[in-house]
């Protein structure tokens, strides 16, 4: 068998990444894939840790725009991604995975308040951790809030899983000459404003020393090779360009 490159990542889906082709919203076929995934990384032997967007429900940027007080958006925002957490958190246990949301805004008749300690503990034990309501604090997205999680619970790696297959130097969806970077700094992907994270997310992992991976989540198994070593996606990591 590949030897493992990590034993502990920090996994960041966002909201929409639960979406498959709908607008709104969670697929259930597709967290019904993802979490197979993650059965795959915990059955390999890997902690995991999960952090999910909202923007598959609500974003306090967009309800602020139609006229919401930006405050209260974010707190929409935030507990939408607990909804995603839960939903996913669901589909592990269905699937045999012990998991257990921690939500940075305390409702203890749902979930559990985050704490850093326990969330240590409860990933040595193999449980996989759902980081919820981002932050806790408006103003700042769940990237940063993947950032931060990585960083507290000292991960090996943090990934984003996303709809595409890594960085490039433009949206590969719009532009069919955009450039694939498989490694990139972060203070290129910062200058050139690559889609890659939101800045604060990235500094947060410049400065502090987490290697990113960003890579397509529509890949079934992809994360289980990547973790044995598999060269996939973009990795962003400080260094020359
Ligand atoms: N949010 C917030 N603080 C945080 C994380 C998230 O206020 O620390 C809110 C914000 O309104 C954001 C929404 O929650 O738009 C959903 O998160 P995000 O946009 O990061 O989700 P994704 O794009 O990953 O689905």
């Amino acid at each position: 068998m590949a030897e493992l490159i990590c034993r502990r990542i920090l996994l960041k889906l966002s909201g929409e990444a639960l979406m498959g082709t709908g607008s709104f919203g969670i697929d259930p076929e597709v967290i019904a894939r993802v979490a197979e995934d993650i059965q795959g990384l915990v059955d390999a032997g890997i902690q995991v840790g999960l952090v999910i967007g909202g923007g598959n429900i609500f974003r306090g940027e967009g309800l602020a725009k139609a006229g919401m007080d930006r405050v209260s958006g974010d707190h929409m925002g935030m507990l939408a991604t607990v909804m995603n957490a839960l939903a996913m958190q669901n589909s592990l246990l269905k699937l045999g995975v012990p998991a257990r949301t921690m939500s940075a805004i305390g409702m203890e008749q749902v979930c559990e308040t985050y704490v850093r300690r326990k969330a240590v503990e409860y990933l040595d034990k193999g449980e996989v951790v759902l980081f919820a309501a981002g932050t806790g604090n408006p103003f700042f997205t769940t990237d940063s809030a993947a950032s931060l999680r990585a960083i507290e619970i000292d991960a090996d790696l943090l990934i984003k899983a996303t709809k595409v297959d890594g960085v490039y130097s433009a949206d590969p969806v719009k532009d069919p000459d955009a450039e694939f970077y498989p490694r990139i700094s972060y203070d290129r992907a910062l200058s050139e404003g690559l889609q890659v994270m939101d800045a604060t997310a990235i500094v947060l992992c410049r400065d502090n020393g987490m290697p990113l991976r960003i890579m397509n989540i529509n890949t079934p198994g992809a994360l289980l090779r990547l973790v044995k070593g598999e060269e996939i996606g973009s990795l962003v990591e400080s260094g020359n360009d």
